[in-house]
Protein backbone atom coordinates (compact mmCIF):
# COMPACT_ATOMS: atom_id res chain seq x y z
CA UNK A 1 0.00 0.00 0.00
CA UNK A 2 1.68 3.35 -1.09
CA UNK A 3 0.86 6.75 0.10
CA UNK A 4 -1.26 8.69 -2.25
CA UNK A 5 0.92 11.72 -1.54
CA UNK A 6 4.13 11.16 -2.01
CA UNK A 7 4.47 7.18 -2.86
CA UNK A 8 6.44 5.96 0.15
CA UNK A 9 4.77 3.26 2.07
CA UNK A 10 1.54 4.09 4.07
CA UNK A 11 0.68 3.62 7.15
CA UNK A 12 -2.76 3.95 7.17
CA UNK A 13 -5.54 3.76 5.02
CA UNK A 14 -8.28 5.95 5.35
CA UNK A 15 -11.78 4.96 3.31
CA UNK A 16 -13.30 7.62 3.88
CA UNK A 17 -11.44 10.11 2.45
CA UNK A 18 -10.63 7.38 -0.38
CA UNK A 19 -6.79 7.57 0.92
CA UNK A 20 -3.61 6.19 1.96
CA UNK A 21 -1.21 7.82 3.45
CA UNK A 22 2.49 7.54 4.57
CA UNK A 23 3.25 8.61 8.17
CA UNK A 24 4.90 11.77 7.67
CA UNK A 25 1.92 12.58 5.16
CA UNK A 26 -0.45 11.33 7.70
CA UNK A 27 0.42 13.95 10.62
CA UNK A 28 0.31 16.86 8.03
CA UNK A 29 -3.30 15.53 7.53
CA UNK A 30 -4.44 15.28 11.35
CA UNK A 31 -2.28 18.70 11.71
CA UNK A 32 -4.36 20.31 8.88
CA UNK A 33 -7.51 18.86 10.11
CA UNK A 34 -6.66 20.51 13.34
CA UNK A 35 -5.89 23.86 12.02
CA UNK A 36 -9.41 24.21 9.75
CA UNK A 37 -11.32 23.56 12.24
CA UNK A 38 -9.46 26.31 14.72
CA UNK A 39 -9.67 29.04 12.11
CA UNK A 40 -13.04 28.16 10.08
CA UNK A 41 -14.50 27.93 13.78
CA UNK A 42 -12.52 31.14 14.58
CA UNK A 43 -12.17 28.90 17.98
CA UNK A 44 -9.23 30.97 19.14
CA UNK A 45 -5.69 33.01 18.15
CA UNK A 46 -2.18 32.19 18.53
CA UNK A 47 -2.15 35.31 20.98
CA UNK A 48 -4.90 33.62 23.16
CA UNK A 49 -3.57 31.24 26.27
CA UNK A 50 -5.87 28.32 25.89
CA UNK A 51 -6.51 25.58 28.79
CA UNK A 52 -6.72 22.33 27.44
CA UNK A 53 -8.55 19.38 29.47
CA UNK A 54 -6.48 16.85 29.87
CA UNK A 55 -7.56 13.02 30.93
CA UNK A 56 -4.42 11.07 30.03
CA UNK A 57 -6.54 9.46 27.38
CA UNK A 58 -4.84 9.31 23.42
CA UNK A 59 -7.62 12.33 22.46
CA UNK A 60 -6.92 14.50 25.24
CA UNK A 61 -2.60 14.16 24.64
CA UNK A 62 -2.99 14.03 21.14
CA UNK A 63 -5.15 17.32 21.16
CA UNK A 64 -1.95 18.95 23.04
CA UNK A 65 0.56 17.56 20.65
CA UNK A 66 -1.20 19.15 18.23
CA UNK A 67 -1.69 22.20 19.50
CA UNK A 68 1.93 22.79 20.80
CA UNK A 69 3.42 21.48 17.63
CA UNK A 70 0.95 24.39 15.92
CA UNK A 71 3.11 26.59 17.99
CA UNK A 72 -0.10 27.41 20.34
CA UNK A 73 -0.30 28.43 23.51
CA UNK A 74 -1.15 26.05 25.89
CA UNK A 75 -1.41 24.99 29.45
CA UNK A 76 -2.92 21.60 30.02
CA UNK A 77 -5.42 20.86 33.45
CA UNK A 78 -5.88 17.58 34.74
CA UNK A 79 -9.11 16.37 36.74
CA UNK A 80 -8.22 13.75 38.94
CA UNK A 81 -11.59 12.59 39.39
CA UNK A 82 -10.72 10.00 42.60
CA UNK A 83 -11.27 7.13 40.99
CA UNK A 84 -8.59 4.98 42.49
CA UNK A 85 -5.98 3.20 40.52
CA UNK A 86 -7.16 4.39 37.19
CA UNK A 87 -6.78 8.06 38.18
CA UNK A 88 -3.53 7.77 39.64
CA UNK A 89 -2.17 5.98 36.31
CA UNK A 90 -4.05 8.63 34.44
CA UNK A 91 -2.39 11.51 36.53
CA UNK A 92 1.30 9.94 36.07
CA UNK A 93 0.26 9.64 32.32
CA UNK A 94 -0.38 13.03 31.75
CA UNK A 95 2.45 14.20 34.06
CA UNK A 96 4.65 12.55 32.22
CA UNK A 97 3.88 14.20 28.67
CA UNK A 98 3.79 17.58 30.26
CA UNK A 99 7.06 17.26 31.82
CA UNK A 100 8.41 15.28 28.18
CA UNK A 101 7.40 18.61 26.29
CA UNK A 102 8.42 21.13 29.35
CA UNK A 103 4.81 22.71 29.08
CA UNK A 104 2.29 24.00 32.34
CA UNK A 105 0.32 21.59 33.85
CA UNK A 106 -2.46 22.63 36.31
CA UNK A 107 -3.54 19.41 38.63
CA UNK A 108 -7.05 19.29 40.69
CA UNK A 109 -7.49 16.30 42.84
CA UNK A 110 -11.07 16.49 44.22
CA UNK A 111 -10.30 13.35 46.53
CA UNK A 112 -7.75 16.45 48.28
CA UNK A 113 -10.52 19.30 47.16
CA UNK A 114 -13.70 17.57 48.45
CA UNK A 115 -12.00 14.60 50.89
CA UNK A 116 -14.25 12.36 48.04
CA UNK A 117 -13.60 11.32 44.84
CA UNK A 118 -16.52 11.86 41.67
CA UNK A 119 -18.09 8.00 42.75
CA UNK A 120 -18.23 8.87 46.50
CA UNK A 121 -20.06 12.27 45.35
CA UNK A 122 -22.23 10.78 42.90
CA UNK A 123 -23.42 7.86 45.34
CA UNK A 124 -23.61 10.49 48.18
CA UNK A 125 -26.05 12.30 46.15
CA UNK A 126 -27.80 9.40 44.66
CA UNK A 127 -27.32 10.56 41.10
CA UNK A 128 -25.65 8.26 38.11
CA UNK A 129 -21.89 8.88 38.10
CA UNK A 130 -21.12 9.78 34.83
CA UNK A 131 -23.81 12.62 35.52
CA UNK A 132 -22.15 13.82 38.78
CA UNK A 133 -18.87 14.03 37.41
CA UNK A 134 -20.40 15.98 33.94
CA UNK A 135 -21.32 18.47 36.29
CA UNK A 136 -18.08 18.46 38.00
CA UNK A 137 -15.79 18.77 34.98
CA UNK A 138 -17.92 21.70 33.53
CA UNK A 139 -17.74 23.50 36.65
CA UNK A 140 -13.93 22.69 37.19
CA UNK A 141 -13.19 23.69 33.23
CA UNK A 142 -14.88 26.98 33.47
CA UNK A 143 -14.40 27.87 37.07
CA UNK A 144 -10.13 27.27 36.82
CA UNK A 145 -10.15 29.11 33.54
CA UNK A 146 -12.27 32.18 34.78
CA UNK A 147 -9.78 32.41 37.68
CA UNK A 148 -6.75 32.13 35.81
CA UNK A 149 -7.96 34.45 32.92
CA UNK A 150 -7.69 31.85 30.18
CA UNK A 151 -10.35 32.92 27.73
CA UNK A 152 -10.95 29.53 26.00
CA UNK A 153 -10.91 25.76 27.32
CA UNK A 154 -10.16 23.11 24.67
CA UNK A 155 -11.34 19.89 25.04
CA UNK A 156 -10.48 16.42 23.03
CA UNK A 157 -13.83 15.41 21.55
CA UNK A 158 -13.48 13.47 18.30
CA UNK A 159 -15.73 13.07 15.45
CA UNK A 160 -17.11 9.52 17.10
CA UNK A 161 -17.91 11.55 20.16
CA UNK A 162 -19.53 14.34 18.45
CA UNK A 163 -21.23 12.24 15.76
CA UNK A 164 -22.66 9.73 18.99
CA UNK A 165 -23.63 12.51 20.90
CA UNK A 166 -25.92 13.84 18.31
CA UNK A 167 -27.14 10.52 17.30
CA UNK A 168 -28.72 10.30 21.10
CA UNK A 169 -29.63 13.93 21.25
CA UNK A 170 -31.68 12.85 18.14
CA UNK A 171 -32.84 9.76 18.87
CA UNK A 172 -34.07 11.49 21.65
CA UNK A 173 -35.09 14.77 20.34
CA UNK A 174 -33.29 16.77 22.57
CA UNK A 175 -33.63 19.71 21.03
CA UNK A 176 -32.30 22.12 23.42
CA UNK A 177 -29.08 19.87 23.39
CA UNK A 178 -28.93 20.04 19.56
CA UNK A 179 -28.81 23.65 20.09
CA UNK A 180 -25.66 23.80 21.99
CA UNK A 181 -23.80 20.79 20.40
CA UNK A 182 -21.51 23.14 18.57
CA UNK A 183 -17.43 23.03 18.03
CA UNK A 184 -17.64 25.82 19.65
CA UNK A 185 -19.72 27.63 22.94
CA UNK A 186 -19.59 31.08 23.00
CA UNK A 187 -17.94 33.03 26.32
CA UNK A 188 -21.12 34.97 26.41
CA UNK A 189 -19.68 38.07 26.80
CA UNK A 190 -17.08 37.31 28.81
CA UNK A 191 -19.82 35.00 30.91
CA UNK A 192 -17.57 31.79 30.59
CA UNK A 193 -14.96 30.58 29.08
CA UNK A 194 -15.16 29.70 25.18
CA UNK A 195 -15.45 25.63 24.80
CA UNK A 196 -13.81 24.52 21.85
CA UNK A 197 -13.22 21.55 19.97
CA UNK A 198 -10.33 21.07 17.80
CA UNK A 199 -10.58 17.51 17.01
CA UNK A 200 -13.99 17.31 15.83
CA UNK A 201 -12.98 16.56 12.19
CA UNK A 202 -11.02 14.05 13.15
CA UNK A 203 -11.72 10.25 13.76
CA UNK A 204 -11.19 8.19 16.65
CA UNK A 205 -9.07 5.85 14.29
CA UNK A 206 -7.57 8.61 13.05
CA UNK A 207 -6.37 10.24 16.70
CA UNK A 208 -5.22 6.84 18.11
CA UNK A 209 -2.97 6.24 14.91
CA UNK A 210 -1.41 9.60 15.34
CA UNK A 211 -0.79 8.74 18.73
CA UNK A 212 1.10 5.83 18.03
CA UNK A 213 2.95 7.12 14.91
CA UNK A 214 4.03 10.40 17.40
CA UNK A 215 4.53 7.92 20.54
CA UNK A 216 2.53 9.30 23.09
CA UNK A 217 1.58 6.94 26.14
CA UNK A 218 -1.28 7.43 27.38
CA UNK A 219 -3.59 5.69 29.03
CA UNK A 220 -5.40 2.93 26.91
CA UNK A 221 -8.00 1.68 29.88
CA UNK A 222 -11.20 3.42 29.85
CA UNK A 223 -12.53 4.54 32.24
CA UNK A 224 -14.45 1.77 34.77
CA UNK A 225 -17.56 3.46 35.14
CA UNK A 226 -17.89 4.12 31.09
CA UNK A 227 -19.26 0.35 30.87
CA UNK A 228 -22.74 0.06 29.81
CA UNK A 229 -22.89 3.68 29.10
CA UNK A 230 -25.65 4.62 26.01
CA UNK A 231 -23.21 6.56 23.74
CA UNK A 232 -20.78 3.25 23.69
CA UNK A 233 -23.99 1.40 22.05
CA UNK A 234 -24.14 4.76 19.76
CA UNK A 235 -20.47 4.19 18.68
CA UNK A 236 -20.88 0.68 17.87
CA UNK A 237 -23.98 1.35 15.93
CA UNK A 238 -21.83 4.42 14.15
CA UNK A 239 -19.41 2.21 13.69
CA UNK A 240 -21.31 -0.18 11.64
CA UNK A 241 -23.01 1.70 9.44
CA UNK A 242 -19.33 3.52 8.90
CA UNK A 243 -17.71 0.18 7.78
CA UNK A 244 -20.89 -0.30 5.65
CA UNK A 245 -20.85 2.96 4.46
CA UNK A 246 -17.27 4.96 4.58
CA UNK A 247 -18.16 9.30 5.22
CA UNK A 248 -21.48 7.91 7.13
CA UNK A 249 -20.61 9.69 10.43
CA UNK A 250 -18.26 12.78 8.62
CA UNK A 251 -21.48 13.53 6.68
CA UNK A 252 -24.08 12.65 9.37
CA UNK A 253 -22.21 15.55 12.18
CA UNK A 254 -20.92 17.88 9.57
CA UNK A 255 -24.10 18.16 8.11
CA UNK A 256 -25.72 18.90 11.06
CA UNK A 257 -23.95 21.78 11.57
CA UNK A 258 -23.84 23.26 8.02
CA UNK A 259 -28.14 23.25 8.62
CA UNK A 260 -27.80 24.32 12.37
CA UNK A 261 -27.11 27.84 11.11
CA UNK A 262 -30.69 27.96 9.83
CA UNK A 263 -32.31 26.56 13.22
CA UNK A 264 -34.38 28.17 15.29
CA UNK A 265 -33.96 28.55 18.48
CA UNK A 266 -35.02 26.19 20.76
CA UNK A 267 -37.08 27.84 23.32
CA UNK A 268 -36.59 26.30 26.11
CA UNK A 269 -32.74 27.58 26.30
CA UNK A 270 -32.82 30.26 28.75
CA UNK A 271 -30.71 33.33 28.00
CA UNK A 272 -27.55 34.29 29.44
CA UNK A 273 -29.51 37.77 30.57
CA UNK A 274 -30.97 35.20 33.23
CA UNK A 275 -27.47 34.56 34.82
CA UNK A 276 -26.59 35.82 38.08
CA UNK A 277 -23.73 34.64 40.59
CA UNK A 278 -24.30 31.77 42.57
CA UNK A 279 -24.08 32.39 46.20
CA UNK A 280 -22.15 30.16 47.35
CA UNK A 281 -19.32 30.38 44.94
CA UNK A 282 -19.79 32.95 42.62
CA UNK A 283 -19.48 31.01 39.15
CA UNK A 284 -22.58 32.23 37.17
CA UNK A 285 -25.93 30.44 36.78
CA UNK A 286 -29.43 30.59 36.53
CA UNK A 287 -30.56 28.94 39.47
CA UNK A 288 -30.82 29.89 43.21
CA UNK A 289 -27.42 28.12 43.49
CA UNK A 290 -25.35 26.70 40.40
CA UNK A 291 -25.71 22.96 39.58
CA UNK A 292 -21.94 22.49 41.02
CA UNK A 293 -23.07 23.83 44.17
CA UNK A 294 -26.39 22.29 44.48
CA UNK A 295 -24.72 19.01 44.43
CA UNK A 296 -22.01 19.47 47.35
CA UNK A 297 -24.87 20.56 49.14
CA UNK A 298 -26.04 16.98 49.23
CA UNK A 299 -23.09 15.53 49.97
CA UNK A 300 -23.15 14.78 53.64
CA UNK A 301 -20.40 17.06 55.64
FE1 LIG B 1 -16.63 10.62 34.29
FE2 LIG B 1 -15.76 8.13 33.89
FE3 LIG B 1 -18.32 8.71 33.49
FE4 LIG B 1 -16.48 9.63 31.82
S1 LIG B 1 -17.03 7.48 32.15
S2 LIG B 1 -18.19 10.81 32.69
S3 LIG B 1 -14.77 10.02 33.21
S4 LIG B 1 -17.22 8.81 35.45
ZN1 LIG C 1 -21.93 27.66 42.94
Amino acid sequence: MKCRQCQKSAVIKMERHNTSLCGGCFNLYVHDQVDRAITENKMFDHGEQILVAISGGKDSLALWDVLIKLNYRTVGLHLNLGIGDYSERSQKKVEAFAASRGVELIVHAYQEAYGLGVIEIAEETARPACSACGTMKRYHFNRIAMERGFPVVATGHNLDDEASRLLGNVLQWQEEYLEKQSPVLSDEGGTWARKVKPLFRLAEREIAAYSILNRIDYIVDECPMSKGAKMLLYKDVLNRLEEASPGTKHKFYLGFLKRQRSMPTAPTVSKPADLHPCPSCGQPTQGAVCSFCRLMQRVAP
